[in-house]
């Protein structure tokens, strides 16, 4: 067994690896990790490079793969990557979801006979309180989308990410939970989390730090490298933080993901590694 198979199977490095697709997206939230709009620098890992990154973590030991963006699907050819990855690790894809008009679904239809599940952005029960960061618009077409997700037999989780300085009524906490359930959605399905204050939100001030120590350490591809965590790859004026790079070097996979494993052991950094998490 190789080193990086010991410490997934011994629970030291997590088994899910985490896969930046891209950083484009059609929203631009208040409080974006990495600063997505349209138009910024896609940062893509094109798709025969994923592929090619699925295989080799399951040869390595890892369980599963989680794609994050950027809005995935901005990327022409996601809807049929996302069905080959899921052929080969279970696979989560975190998504907006307002891309997926019956056309787009529809082509998503095989992930409802794979190990997959789509993760959904949906911050509150009705239009202006989910608007206000995601912009006009926003909650229809997200409900609309997972909606057509579930009608296809896709498992769907939703994901709402909230301000810690906003305090959230338990009448608005629940109505939440019954537009999810009215939806097909499971409470186990349902994730709420905290702005994290890097990206926009820390341009905006809000949200909580998020140390090495509060992020698994869950190995993150990028474009530009190897990340401690998914929160690690984020954009600060246009630039890519580098304080959770593991390493620039990406190939093989065997690499960052020996670098990780070895630095959770108490093992010493990689040359070009920025760690704050020592
Ligand atoms: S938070 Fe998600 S949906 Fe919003 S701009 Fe960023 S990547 Fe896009």
């Amino acid at each position: 067994m190789s080193d990086v198979a010991a410490a997934i199977a011994d629970g030291v490095l997590p088994g899910r690896l985490w896969l930046y697709a891209n950083y484009h997206c059609n929203l631009a939230c208040t409080y974006c990790l990495t600063e997505s709009a349209p138009s910024v620098s896609r940062r893509e890992l094109p798709a025969e490079r994923m592929v090619s990154l699925a295989l080799e973590a399951r040869t390595l030991g890892f369980t599963d793969l989680g794609i994050t963006g950027g809005e995935p699907f901005m990327v022409p050819t996601m809807w049929r990557t996302v069905v080959e990855l899921a052929g080969i690790l279970p696979l989560l894809v975190l998504s907006n979801a307002t891309l997926f008009d019956d056309a787009r679904a529809e082509r998503l239809r095989p992930l409802s006979r794979l190990p997959a599940a789509i993760q959904v952005s949906l911050d509150h029960h009705d239009a202006a309180g989910n608007d206000e960061a995601r912009g006009p618009g926003n909650w229809a077409k997200v409900v609309d989308g997972i909606r057509r997700l579930v009608e296809r037999g896709i498992r769907v989780r939703v994901a709402s990410t909230l301000d810690p300085e906003v305090e959230v009524r338990e009448s608005d906490r629940s109505a939440l939970c019954e537009l999810h359930r009215s939806l097909g959605i499971d409470d186990d399905d349902h994730v709420v989390r905290p702005v994290v204050r890097r990206g926009r939100a820390r341009a905006a001030g809000i949200g909580v730090d998020a140390l090495p120590g509060d992020l698994p350490p869950e190995l993150t591809i990028t474009a530009d490298g190897a990340f401690w965590s998914p929160f690690g790859p984020t954009i600060r004026n246009g630039e890519l933080d580098t304080d959770l790079l593991v390493t620039r070097t990406t190939t093989p996979l065997e690499r960052p993901a020996a670098a990780l494993a070895r630095l959770l052991a108490g093992g010493p950094p990689t040359s070009d590694a920025q760690l704050g998490i020592r």
